[in-house]
């Protein structure tokens, strides 16, 4: 059984960006909230109508289905393939490499290396340790705090 959806827009009903709040379908017996998404290959709104539930008034294509917690755990465990890009790690990663870069200040601060030092940009929360204060600095916010 194929019903035949004519796509007309209702007059008057435009939203701020230029889209088409409701379309009729059934022939113009129904008038229902009309997906609001741009296509990204035809440039042209969503000729669906919006889910009911949906707070964005998109279609169940663009998004529209409201997600519960459990779904969204789902939806991300789905989509983890190791766990290296999780906002944890990447915090994670981001202290250890700092804590890198200080502890080879350190070194040269205390003379006790030599050769290339690390090139490059440093990371966020990388405070630079030039003298024996900064070492002590170091030492008491990084060191005492990992106890
Ligand atoms: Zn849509």
């Amino acid at each position: 059984m194929s019903e035949k959806v004519s796509v007309k827009h209702v007059k008057g009903e435009c939203s701020a960006q230029g889209k088409a709040q409701y379309l009729q379908t059934a022939g113009g017996k129904i008038t229902c909230l009309r997906c609001t998404v741009n296509s990204t290959r035809t440039k042209l709104q969503c000729g669906r109508p919006a889910i009911k539930t949906s707070r964005t008034q998109k279609c169940q294509y663009h998004g529209g289905r409201p997600h519960s917690e459990e779904t969204l755990k789902r939806i991300s465990d789905a989509n983890t393939i190791h766990g290296q890009l999780t906002k944890a790690a990447k915090q994670q990663y981001t202290h250890s490499i700092s804590l890198i870069h200080e502890l080879q200040d350190a070194m040269y601060v205390l003379k006790m290396g030599e050769g290339p030092r690390i090139r490059g940009p440093k990371p966020k929360g990388y405070k630079p340790v030039r003298t024996q204060a900064d070492l002590v600095r170091m030492i008491q916010e990084r060191l005492l705090h990992m106890v």
